[in-house]
């Protein structure tokens, strides 16, 4: 039995910018013999309100989770939450402060593409955000590219990224994101693991090696968009500091039709860990 158990502990819900409810994410991982998962929406916990009792009942586990973006050098580093207390105040407020920078940040981002001829509405956003998900908490650049798309700007959700949107790209706005140290702290605090996302995206020796000097707990050794040499790359930097090697999708559904839920998994031994410590937080 053990050696069949597998857990995605990175996957987005349309609380964030992916496109199945929670409820549809955790039908899909039993649909799959997924035996645990964690959904790990942008700067957003709203995933969790209703769904541990359905998660039991379906049998799947599953562990709180959460992606928060940071800035790190001018640059930006997403950082996995695991295991967290759901019930924690002060990681609840971050998630607030997260949504109001982005809404700093959304508009920002509508004003460069205005100045580059392309008019879209704060409320033409917000209306194709509720699209996807009534309930929607965290509007970020999938759904302005979703707005390019509907206008006819783009052909594609990429080329939104790629000739727009994508950092560094013409009217790409960072915004005020909020430090490693302080993202860590509160997922610390709250009494949670904080796990480096997607390494291979990381650039830069220097830059590298000072972000993984912070105080992280682990980093993401398996994610399918990594090739098995990165895999094997990051595991070791990430065995070598004793850290936690997790596991994970980055499954958004529909808009992102390219990545399979489950393509990136985690074993019985490494999910046990995060499952204890989430009961202990329940
Ligand atoms: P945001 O949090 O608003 O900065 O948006 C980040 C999200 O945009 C990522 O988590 C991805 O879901 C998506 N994204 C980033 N780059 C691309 C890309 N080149 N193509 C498609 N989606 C992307
Ligand atoms: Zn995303
Ligand atoms: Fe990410
Ligand atoms: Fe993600």
């Amino acid at each position: 039995m053990n050696e069949t158990f597998k857990a995605d502990l990175h996957c987005h819900s349309n609380l964030s910018d992916g496109t199945c409810s929670p409820k549809e994410l955790l039908d899909l991982a039993k649909s799959i013999g997924l035996s645990g998962l964690a959904i790990t929406d942008h700067d957003t916990v709203e995933a969790y309100s209703s769904i541990l009792p359905y998660a039991n009942e379906i049998g799947v586990q599953l562990i709180s989770g959460v992606e928060f973006s940071a800035t790190f050098r001018s640059k930006s580093v997403h950082i996995l939450g695991y295991a967290f207390s759901l019930k924690n105040e002060a990681l609840l407020d971050f998630c607030k402060q997260h949504q109001e920078r982005r809404k700093l940040r959304n508009l920002a981002i509508l004003q460069r593409l205005k100045s580059n001829g392309i008019a879209i509405s704060y409320e033409e956003l917000l209306d194709i955000a509720e699209q996807s998900s009534a309930h929607n908490k965290t509007i970020g650049r999938p759904h302005i590219a979703l707005a390019l798309l509907k206008k006819g700007v783009v052909e594609t959700i990429q080329e939104a990224f790629r000739h727009y949107i994508g950092e560094g790209k013409v009217c790409y706005v960072q915004g005020n994101e909020f430090s490693i140290e302080e993202t860590i702290n509160v997922i610390h605090n709250a009494h949670g693991y904080a796990v480096v996302a997607h390494p291979h995206l990381l650039k830069g020796e220097r830059f590298i090696k000072e972000l993984l000097n912070k105080k992280f707990d682990g980093l993401e050794g398996y994610y399918c968009l990594q090739s098995p040499a990165q895999n094997a790359r990051w595991i070791k930097e990430g065995l070598s500091r004793n850290w936690l090697i997790t596991g994970g999708s980055d499954f958004h559904g529909s808009i992102k039709p390219q990545i399979s839920l489950g393509c990136s998994t985690v074993g019985k031994e490494l999910f046990d860990k995060l499952y204890s410590r989430f009961k202990e937080n329940i």
